[in-house]
């Protein structure tokens, strides 16, 4: 059975769809969506070997090796323009692999409608990489499982002009402020209280104390 966090990327998952899921792991994300008849093909692509021998190995026990690739490749060096994939999924690791991943193939990224991206962490890092390469944020998730919180960015070509707080906050989950986003920004905003405790103590460092001083307000405001 799928995480809770890996379901919701599903979710962004258009019907007929042919994926690449990027750093796929144990290939769990593309077996669940072409058993549930949700894709028609997928790659899963990895770049470390033991991952990468996992999700054969699933593949192949669940008989599917004729619809799902599996691929030892560096990020989007898993597929070529005659595999046809509509839709890159990237999800559990920080924002800033990702935002490095989609970058390093951004040339191949033309013929692609979909990106579902689910950073663990430095979302910020990641929509500015989408906005300044005409990638639009057209819907978000924040959600939490096992104690950890995550937050799922769906995203299409296009052009934004995020200001500073929905770059920061999200566009659509800083507009929502669901429970689980305020205990996000509640949990962050206690943890720079913490430095600026710490630092206010034990260091002169009069201007690290406004920049921390500046993200308590910053974040306070948005709560
Ligand atoms: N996507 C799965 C999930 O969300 O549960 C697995 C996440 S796992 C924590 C991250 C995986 O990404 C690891 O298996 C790692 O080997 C793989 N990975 C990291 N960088 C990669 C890259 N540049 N290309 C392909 N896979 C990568």
């Amino acid at each position: 059975k799928l995480s809770n966090r890996l379901k919701i990327v599903g979710d962004f998952v258009s019907q007929n769809s042919r994926i690449l899921d990027v750093g796929s792991d144990h290939a769990y994300l593309p077996i669940n969506l072409l058993k549930n008849g949700k894709i028609s093909y997928a790659i899963a692509g990895e770049v470390v070997d033991g991952p990468y021998q996992s999700a054969v190995a699933n593949v192949k026990s669940q008989g599917l090796s004729d619809k799902i690739d599996v691929r030892l490749a560096n990020g989007l060096e898993a597929f070529t323009e005659e595999d046809d994939i509509d839709t890159i999924t990237i999800a559990g690791m920080g924002g800033s692999l990702i935002s490095q991943i989609l970058d390093a193939g951004k040339e191949k990224l033309h013929s692609i409608d979909n990106l579902v991206l689910q950073p663990n962490n430095s979302e910020r890092n990641l929509r500015i990489w989408l906005q300044e390469n005409g990638f639009l944020i057209v819907d978000e998730v924040i959600l939490e499982e096992n104690e950890k919180i995550y937050e799922v960015i769906f995203s299409k070509h296009g052009e934004s002009n995020l200001n500073e707080t929905q770059i920061e906050f999200g566009p659509f989950l800083n507009q929502e402020k669901s429970p689980v986003f305020k205990k996000k920004w509640t949990r962050e905003l206690e943890k720079q209280n913490k430095i600026l405790k710490n630092l206010r103590e034990n260091s002169q460092d009069s201007h690290r104390v406004k920049e921390i001083e500046a993200k308590i307000q910053f974040i306070e405001e948005n709560l």
